[in-house]
This record gives structure tokens, C-alpha cells and sequence, in this order.
């Protein structure tokens, strides 16, 4: 089901982490990820969750999902698997955590879930950014550090995903037009806050409801930014419950006009869709940005 290697690093972390008692009982795929191979590593006692992927084709990737997962952990918020470790073997890298069994979501989730994003944006640094790069899907993401969150926004993640947009000839030089007057409008659109801790790719496949109908986030793209990035994320493909931007709302307040905010946060993950996916997000893009 896995690679030997696999099974065999994996048994040998287990025993070193857990103890020598431990038995792997059974090997089973988990669906739903779109870039890496995962499983569900069953012992005789708890559940791992196991993913790799060939060493060359995403370097770095575990270790800074690794890094991503501490950080939002150390904040004590919303619940984040433990990571257990990573590592290379032959050709391949993994990370191993702890697994989350599911539950049942419920209204309640959704309103702690609320809660508890709030608490975890209240998590702030002097910078936006990051003291490391990262990704964001399998695509590289730049975290180098701006005092601005505006020049971080355009530097770090417009100019940065545009680029390559523009080079496979999927904007075109009207498009570059639009953009570069939205960059001089942005000091103006974005209010001025603090650096909030972000999961950095909340979308519907990134959180998990565990067995007592917490919300439990998963494969961040965390960095310092600013926290409407994460709300604009939740809404790209439909939504979250209506129950959990109330409570966000309630928590810690969003600047007003955050709703006019959105298709502008989400230019940003919508050109990484277009980097990935090609055509099928191009309109979106320009029909938000053909408004400068
Ligand atoms: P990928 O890196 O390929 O995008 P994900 O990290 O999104 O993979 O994981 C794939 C799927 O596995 C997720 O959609 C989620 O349902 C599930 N998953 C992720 N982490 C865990 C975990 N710690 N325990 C149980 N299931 C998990």
C-alpha cells in the first residue's frame, strides 16, 4: 500500500516517539488531497496520518507545513494535528501527525469555529510575513517580511503570482494595466492593522470537524498578513455558515466595508488558481481587477 521504506520509517519514528510496543495494524488511503499520497497508519492504540510524495518534486514542502502547523499551534486556538515528525527516505518525503477522527458539524461548530479564527488573528508580529518561504497549494509562496500590508500584498503576492501568469500568456498587457492601478488605490482600500497569524489557504478541504465537533485546520500556508485574507478564502467557493462570520464579527471585528474587501483578498488565490489551473480562472480575475 505504501513503499517499504515508507512503512519502515514510519514504524521506527513511531517506536522511537511512542515506544518500542508499538504495532502497525493496518494501512489505509485517505482521500480528498490533491497534491500528495495520504493514509491512515492504524497501531494496536492511536491513528497517524501519513503523507508523502517524491522528494524532488516539492522541496521543502513538509518541512515548512511542519513549521506552518507548530506556529498555529503554539497560538492555542483552534485545534491543529500534532506533528509527529519529517523526514526523507530513498526518494521520497513525509510528514506524519496524529490523526483526527471525524465528527458530526454541528451549529455550535460553526460559532466556535468563529470564535476561535478570531482568537487565532489576534496573534500578531511586528511585520508582515514570515522569517521563512512556504507554499501555498504546490505552488512556491514568498513571505519575505514588509512593514506595509499593502507592499506586502502587491510584492509578495500579486507581482509574485501575476508574473508567471502573464509569461504563459494568460493576462495580457490590459490586464498588467489594471493591476498596476489597483496597486496605487490599495493604501487606501486596506485599513490599517496589525499583522494577524494566518492559516493562509482556509478553504472548505482545509479544516476538519473532529470527533467532539471542533474545528481542527490542516495543510496551512501560514504567514503574518492580514486577517480579511482568511475570511476571503472561506468564502471563495461558497462559503462558510453564516453562524461563523457572526461570531468572528463578535470576537474581533472586522474594519467595515470588509465584504467590499473580498474579491480583492482573493485575487491572490485566484491567480494561484490560474497558475495552476489555467483558463478557467482568468475571467474572475479580470473582472475584479477591471474595475481600476
Ligand atoms: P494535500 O497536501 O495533498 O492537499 P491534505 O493535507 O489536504 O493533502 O490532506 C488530504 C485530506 O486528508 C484532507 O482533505 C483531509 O480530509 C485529510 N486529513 C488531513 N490531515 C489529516 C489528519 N491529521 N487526520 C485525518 N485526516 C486528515
Amino acid at each position: 500500500m505504501i513503499p517499504e521504506i515508507l512503512h519502515s520509517e514510519v514504524l521506527q519514528t513511531l517506536k522511537s516517539e511512542i515506544g518500542n510496543q508499538v504495532k502497525i495494524i493496518s494501512v489505509s488511503p485517505v482521500s480528498g488531497g490533491d497534491i500528495n499520497q495520504a493514509f491512515k497508519i492504524q497501531t494496536q492504540k492511536d491513528a497517524f496520518f501519513l503523507k508523502y510524495n517524491f522528494a524532488n518534486r516539492f522541496p521543502g514542502m513538509f518541512q515548512t507545513e511542519h513549521l506552518g502547523l507548530d506556529l498555529l499551534a503554539g497560538s492555542k486556538t483552534l485545534r491543529i494535528p500534532k506533528v509527529i515528525s519529517n523526514g526523507e527516505a530513498d526518494k521520497y518525503s513525509w510528514l506524519l501527525l496524529e490523526f483526527i477522527e471525524q465528527g458530526a458539524v454541528t451549529h455550535k461548530f460553526w460559532e466556535d469555529f468563529g470564535t476561535m479564527l478570531a482568537d487565532l488573528h489576534q496573534n500578531t508580529n511586528d511585520l508582515f510575513g514570515l522569517d521563512h518561504n512556504n507554499y501555498i497549494g504546490s505552488l512556491h509562496q514568498s513571505n519575505r517580511q514588509h512593514v506595509n500590508w499593502f507592499d506586502f500584498f502587491i510584492e509578495e503576492r500579486l507581482q509574485k503570482q501575476l508574473k508567471p501568469t502573464y509569461d504563459k500568456g494568460l493576462a495580457d498587457k490590459k490586464t498588467i494595466t489594471h493591476f498596476e492601478n489597483l496597486y496605487k488605490a490599495l493604501p487606501d482600500i486596506f485599513p490599517t492593522e496589525n499583522p494577524s497569524l494566518l492559516h493562509g489557504d482556509l478553504w472548505s478541504g482545509n479544516f476538519l470537524c473532529d470527533d467532539k465537533s471542533r474545528a481542527c485546520l490542516v495543510d496551512p500556508a501560514a504567514y503574518y498578513g492580514f486577517r480579511e485574507m482568511d475570511i476571503a478564502m472561506s468564502k471563495l467557493f461558497g462559503g462558510f455558515s453564516s453562524s461563523f462570520y457572526e461570531t468572528y464579527n463578535q470576537t474581533f471585528p472586522m474594519a467595515p466595508g470588509w465584504q467590499q474587501r473580498i474579491d480583492i483578498c482573493n485575487l491572490y488565490p485566484l491567480l494561484v488558481h490560474v497558475n495552476l489551473f489555467g483558463w478557467s480562472y482568468v475571467g474572475s480575475v479580470k473582472s475584479i481587477v477591471g474595475r481600476y
